[in-house]
């Protein structure tokens, strides 16, 4: 799978609840899986693929184990503000500080069908907040302080100019 970067639209549209786990879904979430280890990325979300469907990988440990993929995730419940810098797969370069919750509860379904309810806080926290952005379209340089966005500008016209090439067939 190939992750799309800004500014494709696909990272604008807000993503479609899947209805029901069958097979290709399993496929999709294996290759999301494997498509995130191999940018060294700790989440990614479907629309990131291409794919408008809320369903996201997330290994911030990078072990490989334990539950990872999650279906029609949401945030329930949010406490506190912490400032921290991070980053996205489909902003290459491109880095800036956030404020995020200090702590998130998410109801999610794993890939059996189960209703999990996970509370997660620090980097795991942070990481659910900006995934689950991403099936709505919601992008983080929309959240950067004013600061980071200004460091960010001439990056992201790069990124704009980029992609605006890309599409006419300019390499
Ligand atoms: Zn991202």
């Amino acid at each position: 799978m190939e992750v799309a970067i800004y500014p494709n639209p696909v990272l604008k549209t807000k993503a479609k609840p899947i209805e029901e786990i069958n097979n290709e879904i399993c496929q999709i979430a294996e290759e999301m899986l494997e498509t995130m280890y191999n940018a060294c990325g700790i989440g990614l979300a479907a629309p990131q693929v291409g794919l408008s469907i809320r369903l996201i990988v997330l290994d911030v440990t990078g072990e490989k184990t334990g539950e990872r993929v999650f279906i029609n995730p949401y945030i329930s419940e949010e406490e506190g503000e912490t400032l921290e810098e991070e980053g996205c797969l489909s902003f290459p370069d491109v880095m800036g500080k956030i404020i995020r919750s200090q702590r998130v509860k998410v109801i999610t379904y794993n890939l059996k069908g189960e209703k999990l309810e996970i509370e997660a806080e620090g980097l795991l926290g942070r990481a659910w907040q900006h995934e689950i952005d991403h099936l709505n379209g919601c992008l983080f340089i929309e959240k950067m302080t004013p600061a980071s966005t200004i460091a960010n500008q001439s990056k992201l016209k790069e990124l704009e100019l980029a992609y605006q090439n890309n599409k006419a067939g300019v390499n």
